[in-house]
């Protein structure tokens, strides 16, 4: 429902878990925020309820803090709202997370395709057989814009998705088909969101992603491609709000 990725300088849980807040309005049942923290390793926190749930539970197990990560609300669509099927959800051996809005149409022979070569699901949801899928790809191009572009042709349905790998810190990346996603541009910094309510309070420097395309975020710079990997030419604009 509500999507944030964010990597710079700033304590990235805390960009998150405030970009989260101010998508609240959309509504949602669930929470959570994947950081790969500063000895490079991929943490994750999840929970049903109230972002006030996660907040506590980051009190009770805080998780160490880095410069790359993503931050989600759920709206269940596939799978009760409970911790386990809250988002992030994990793939290539818990070194890869991803968060979703929308619904994937073919998840199920997908699951069946992946239980099949020996993989397992520990949520009801369609998202998590699209991380299995990419953490699979990844394995083998060691590469997650690159992974990104072989599932995107496998996947029906709406979706915005946004994953980090351990293996590439520094970096996230979304792809989207009928689910919105904006850039928002910073100063040694870079922001996703599924809305400019996600960062807006820091940056008004704001970029459209297209239909069809894949986004690269790092500290310094931002790349747009279709899903073939050709670049795409963007447009910034500036975020008129009214704070
Ligand atoms: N279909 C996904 C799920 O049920 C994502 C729902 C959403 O957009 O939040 O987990």
């Amino acid at each position: 429902c509500g999507i944030v990725g964010y990597v710079g300088s700033n304590k990235t849980v805390d960009v998150l878990m405030g970009g989260l807040g101010r998508l609240e309005y959309r509504g949602y049942d669930s929470a959570g925020i994947a950081v790969i923290d500063e000895f490079g390793v991929l943490n994750t926190a999840k929970k049903a309820g109230k972002l006030s749930a996660l907040t506590n539970d980051l009190k009770a197990h805080p998780i160490n803090d880095g410069s790359t990560g993503i931050g989600h609300t759920r709206w269940a669509t596939h799978g009760g709202p409970n911790d386990e099927n809250a988002h992030p959800h994990l793939g290539d051996n818990n070194k890869l997370a991803l968060i979703h809005n929308g619904i994937i149409e073919n998840f199920a022979p997908l699951r069946e395709e992946l239980l099949n070569e020996g993989y397992t699901f520990l949520s009801e949801t369609d998202t998590e057989v699209a991380a299995v899928l990419l953490g699979r790809e990844y394995q083998r191009v060691g590469d997650l814009a690159e992974a990104f572009r072989i599932i995107v042709a496998r996947l029906d349905g709406a979706f915005t998705l946004l994953a980090v790998h351990q293996d590439q810190p520094g970096v996230v990346v979304g792809a989207r088909r009928n689910s919105p996603l904006v850039i928002g541009l910073g100063e040694g910094e870079n922001f996703l969101g599924s809305d400019v309510a996600a960062f807006v309070e820091y940056t008004r420097r704001a970029v459209a992603i297209g239909q069809d395309q894949i986004v690269t975020i790092t500290a310094d710079a931002v790349t747009v491609t279709d899903f073939d990997g050709h670049p795409v030419e963007t447009e910034e604009f500036d975020i008129a709000w009214d704070a």
